[in-house]
């Protein structure tokens, strides 16, 4: 095996895509390869470094019940006042 393919292998591992053998094959050579040893480490560092960033974005109306009812009550007061009859 490549450090190509060994790399490949491991960056496939960690989506989940990779095989039981390409898995095992990657192991093997990194015994023999500090190289592939140290991608791997590298990998697994930004690999949870992305599961940590990954945030939810912010929900378009994704107000707190609290802040709705303050809105529907601003809301229902102006048309209280605006249905007054004039004069
Ligand atoms: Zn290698």
């Amino acid at each position: 095996m490549r450090c190509a393919h060994a790399t490949q292998v491991m960056s496939d591992e960690l989506d989940g895509a990779s095989t039981a053998e390409d898995r095992l094959a990657a192991r093997l050579h990194e015994a023999v390869c500090p190289g592939c040893r140290r991608v791997r480490v590298q990998l697994q560092g930004i690999d949870r470094w992305l599961r940590n960033a990954t945030v939810k974005p912010p929900e378009p109306g994704g107000l707190s019940e609290d802040a709705r009812r303050r809105i529907r009550r601003l809301l229902r007061d102006q048309q209280a006042t605006s249905d007054k009859p004039e004069g």
